[in-house]
């Protein structure tokens, strides 16, 4: 074998915001703070910021390898956490601040944290579960003096007070590529949360994919605002991505209504953005009912649960591409992504509608497979259905602190997503389900999102779920859990009636059920093992 004579440069996240300070230097980075007011600064102000934390940290005896945890919204002194504590050596353990209290202290103390780092919103959860955090060092809150709370918690720090006094330069550490910078657990639907680590090269390798024409599409010329969280895989690994390219970073802090983010997509020029339908829904019903439209919007990501195809038409009737992605916790997240090939360039409307529906088609880097239960790949023909498996240089080998091999090993070496999916011989993928949602009735699978996509299509539908019942002759029938638009008075006859022709007889719901509200995950996902309990318990709707 004859070895390359090339450098060896480690693939450090922190040579991307180096990267950013030194030729995009004036690049805005604006932030909604949750003190209030707007903050501006650059890429420049941002570098020597992560380097006094990083200071900070070594001077409150923080070591390599610490996790240090982070209660925040997207924000700039996030962003400062991300790479302060990541380029030290340390892993910044993003947590979701929307789950349930006692998930949240048994990730914090399951991962270890030394330091925890809140945004002033998440001060009273703390003070909740304050007695089961002992491991903690310390809780750094991430403000100004002038805005510190009156709390009870022990040993509170102020974050700006941390940096005031440290140099702006840091003699960053040589690590390794493969050292982690970044944690996430998974939101746990199934069993306890689980840690995935995420390296310094997985997460360089995933922004420098979030980038391409065919992903994000990101350039020194876009405005981004990631509105998926940065506490949730990486808010999709915009925070890396947008300085490996110089665009400019706005990040909406907690308010995500539909009013507060087309003022900021409006204000800052935003031209492309990244979240889950749920987001898109309330944003889109905004702006019908307050008759505006997004003058400056080139893309829209959207990813996490399916897209309903009604959202891609209504984005695309205002001049806005749908960029439909797929991804988990467990792959950094981006794993396929849905822009149309050359070939497609004849397709009706509705053809290239039912083509960006699907969840798109794998990013370089990233291999699948789709199998049937006995781990043999099933045909590449759009209608075969399997198990989809993955593998590769940002899908995740294993979740920390768990010894016992690994469950999801189905095919040795292939991490299974626990999705079911066609794929076709151009490599598009269409999720029929998650294997645990998928609706069984008399041997024959239901996909819950077509039903769900075709409801959503109705114009009195504001969210749809569809879900298994018990049946005594088929196994399982499924139903629609329907809230109806404020000023709809959708009957269940008019809503069965739009499946006629859509879908085989046979899969049409046997009942429609209208609640006021659906229960959704940490993530903006349906709850749907909460929505099978509403329609099948003892109060039944
Ligand atoms: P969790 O597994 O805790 O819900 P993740 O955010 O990792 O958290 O969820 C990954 C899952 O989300 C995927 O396995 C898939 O079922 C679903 N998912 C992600 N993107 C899409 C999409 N575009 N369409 C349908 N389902 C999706």
């Amino acid at each position: 074998m004859l070895r390359g004579m090339m450098m060896n440069e480690p693939l450090l996240v922190t040579s991307i915001l180096r990267h950013a300070a030194l030729y995009h230097a004036d690049t805005e980075i604006v932030s909604r703070t949750t003190e209030g007011p707007i903050h501006r600064y650059t890429y420049a102000d941002a570098w020597v910021r992560a380097q006094k934390l990083a200071n900070a940290l070594a001077a409150l005896g923080m070591q390599p390898g610490d996790r240090i945890g982070t209660l925040a919204w997207n924000g700039y002194r996030h962003l400062e956490c991300y790479y302060g504590i990541g380029g030290s050596g340390m892993v910044c353990h993003t947590i979701n601040p929307r789950l349930f209290p006692e998930q949240i202290a048994y990730i914090v103390n399951h991962a270890e944290d030394r330091l925890l780092f809140t945004d002033l919103t998440f001060v009273p959860l703390l003070e909740g579960i304050a007695q089961e955090l002992s491991g903690l060092k310390g809780i750094v809150v991430m403000t100004d003096r002038a805005n510190m709370p009156e709390s009870t918690l022990p040993g509170l720090m102020c974050y700006e007070d941390l940096l005031a006094d440290q140099p702006g330069s840091f003699d960053w550490p040589d690590l390794d590529e493969n050292t982690a910078c970044g944690m996430c657990y998974t939101s746990g639907t199934t069993g306890n949360p689980k840690g995935v680590l995420y390296s310094h090269r997985s997460s360089y390798l995933h922004a420098m994919a979030a980038c391409m024409p065919d992903v994000f599409g990101l350039s020194a010329s876009d405005v981004v605002l990631p509105v998926v969280p940065m506490f949730h895989v990486n808010a999709w690994g915009i925070p890396y991505a947008a300085p490996m390219v110089g665009a400019k970073l706005v990040f909406p802090g907690g308010k995500l209504d539909g009013a507060s983010l087309y003022e900021l997509f409006e204000a800052e020029t935003v031209t492309n953005t990244a979240g889950v339908p749920t987001v898109w829904l309330a944003l889109l019903n905004w702006l019908d009912a307050n008759r505006k439209t997004l003058t400056s919007m080139r893309r829209i990501a959207i990813g996490g649960s399916a897209c309903p195809p009604v959202m891609i038409q209504r984005f695309r009737e205002m001049g806005v591409e749908v960029l439909h992605a797929w991804g988990m916790t467990e792959t950094s997240p981006l794993g396929l992504a849905n822009m149309p090939k050359s070939k497609h360039a004849g397709l009706s409307a509705d053809e290239a509608l039912a083509l960006a529906a699907k969840q798109g088609r794998p990013i370089c880097g990233v291999r699948f497979r789709v199998v049937d239960g006995s781990g043999n790949d099933v045909a590449r023909d759009g209608t075969s259905f399997g198990r989809l498996l993955v593998r590769g240089s940002t899908v995740c080998s294993g979740y920390f602190g768990v010894t016992e091999s690994p469950a999801h090993q189905m095919v040795p070496g292939w991490f299974e997503t626990g999705d079911v999916v066609t794929m076709d011989a151009d490599g598009y993928v269409q999720i029929v389900d998650r294997t645990k949602d998928v609706i069984k009735s008399g041997g024959e699978w239901i996909s819950s999102i077509d039903l769900e996509n075709i409801a959503v299509g109705h114009p009195g539908v504001q969210e749809a779920a569809a879900v298994a019942v018990p049946d005594e002759k088929w196994g399982e029938r499924p139903v629609l859990v329907v809230v109806r638009k404020p000023d709809s008075a959708l009957t269940r006859e008019e809503l069965l009636a739009v499946f006629e022709g859509k879908v085989a007889k046979w899969c049409i719901p046997d009942d429609v059920r209208f609640v006021d509200g659906l229960p959704h995950t940490a993530t903006g996902k349906l709850l749907k093992s909460e929505i099978r309990h509403m329609v099948t318990g003892p109060e039944g709707v």
